[in-house]
């Protein structure tokens, strides 16, 4: 169905980004992986997708908290795959306090990378997605885009920025086929979540399956977490012709949680 489009899925050497590049690249999409991690690591989760899906897949090692390097990975995409077909925007990290101790550094990083990031991204993707007629661009918001938490304001003030984002090129592409949207995933397990079921376990003396069942029951109803393969195929979904009329939304994969 992705045969012939190229992705660019940013933060997509773990967890969520992961699971959406072997989604649409299962759907034959090439793709360019972007993360940190062990080089070597890295290079054999290259070649292992390339060779399972049969499609194109590179890497770039861009930090998303630096303008420059975002732009330098939406080039070294449209030279090395040929173009930026999809981009999903996925990247992100967490910090948790209280807002008057929260660390401005961590601020900063979590603005950049979660919402600055996308907006330096779309800006350098949009012009060759409109020349060339067709474009999905998938913001991976949050629960936390839709409803607050505390002790997380750099992470809900980015989300719930994200979302305005989608909305505003939403609107500006709606007489083009190029579409934006934004998913919003409550608990998945993933290292960004591992570290704070750690932190739920250290600060109220639980045991891991204590502090993972405390997690999911103060949010999410199903007390089941959704999974990187589950946020994967509603991209894709996103990016079938079925969803060219999907535009400027929000959607949950969240458990329930925000129908509270
Ligand atoms: P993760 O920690 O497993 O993966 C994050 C990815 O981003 C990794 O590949 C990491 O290398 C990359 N990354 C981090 N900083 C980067 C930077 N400066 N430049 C480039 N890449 C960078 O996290 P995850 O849980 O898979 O989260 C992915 C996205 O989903 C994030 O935007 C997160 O906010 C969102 N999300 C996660 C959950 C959840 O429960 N896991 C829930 C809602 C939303």
């Amino acid at each position: 169905m992705l045969k012939g489009r190229c992705a660019i899925v940013t933060g997509s050497t773990s967890g969520i980004g992961l699971g959406i590049a072997e989604a649409l690249a299962t759907h034959g999409a090439d793709v360019m992986l972007n993360g940190f991690g062990d080089a070597a690591e890295i290079d054999k989760l290259r070649t292992s997708l390339a060779e399972t899906h049969g499609v194109r897949v590179s890497y770039s090692a861009a930090d998303m908290s630096k303008q420059a390097e975002v732009d330098a990975m939406i080039a070294q995409a449209t030279r090395e795959l040929g173009s930026v077909d999809i981009l999903v925007n996925n990247a992100g990290i967490q910090y948790t306090a209280p807002v008057e101790e929260f660390p401005l550094d961590r601020w900063d990083a979590i603005l950049a990378i979660n919402l600055s990031a996308a907006f330096w991204a779309i800006r350098a993707v949009l012009p060759q997605m409109k020349r060339r007629g067709w474009g999905r661009i998938i913001n991976i918001a949050s629960a936390h885009g839709l409803v607050a938490s505390v002790h997380k304001a750099a992470y809900v003030a980015a989300k719930h920025g994200l979302l305005g984002l989608t909305k505003v090129v939403a609107l500006e592409t709606a007489t083009t086929p190029v579409t934006c949207n934004a998913i919003c995933p409550g608990w998945v397990l993933t290292p960004l979540v591992e570290k704070q079921i750690d932190d739920i376990a250290n600060r109220q003396g639980l045991s891991r399956a204590a502090a993972t069942e405390e997690l999911l029951g103060e949010k999410q109803p199903s007390l089941e977490f959704a999974t990187p393969a589950q946020i994967g195929a509603l991209a894709v979904f996103l990016c079938s012709d079925a969803a060219a009329q999907i535009r400027g939304t929000a959607i949950p994969v969240d458990g329930g949680w925000t129908a509270q």
